[in-house]
């Protein structure tokens, strides 16, 4: 995997931007909740920007219309890793589904809206990058998922 100097906090402002125009048509507002001491790491910046973009789209699904994403980052100086969030307002899921996500071809999108690989992609990716993903939800309240990565 390719190797670069990355700000977490650009790539998400990057990648947040790519979805802005989506977002604002069905009044999906998206915050942002950076830390200002996130150091930069060295990882593969198209690999994570590929998994932040995939948490947005099932975000913007699980919400459908009218709510709140919040993206950000903290630096874990403990572990010297660095954390980032993607942060829903939307359906949120249930544990039965939640034991789901990660398996390849689970969705529970209408045909041709989801192929359900995003999410196991998005664990494998992380997995090689040396990190690590999880998921927090509730039915009805939403759903938060966590990205730590090594800053090498
Ligand atoms: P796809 O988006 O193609 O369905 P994913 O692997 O990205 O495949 O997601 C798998 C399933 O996990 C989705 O179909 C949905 O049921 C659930 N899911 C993922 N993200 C969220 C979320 N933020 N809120 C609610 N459900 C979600
Ligand atoms: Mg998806």
């Amino acid at each position: 995997p390719a190797k670069e100097k990355i700000n977490i906090n650009n790539l998400l402002d990057e990648t947040t931007g790519f979805l802005d125009n989506e977002a604002r048509y069905v009044n999906i507002k998206i915050e942002k909740a950076y830390a200002d001491d996130v150091p930069v790491i060295t990882s593969d910046l198209s690999q994570i920007q590929q998994v932040v973009l995939n948490l947005l789209n099932n975000a913007i699904d699980a919400i459908g219309k009218d709510g709140i994403i919040t993206v950000g980052s903290r630096y874990l100086a403990k572990s010297g890793q660095v954390e980032l969030w993607v942060a829903d307002t939307g359906k949120g899921m249930s544990e039965a589904e939640l034991s789901k996500i990660f398996d390849p071809f689970f969705t529970t999108k209408a045909i041709g809206k989801g192929t359900g690989l995003g999410l196991s992609i998005s664990y494998s990716i992380i997995e090689k990058l040396g990190g690590t993903i999880r998921v927090q939800s509730a039915v009805g309240k939403g759903t938060t998922f966590t990205i730590t990565l090594p800053k090498n």
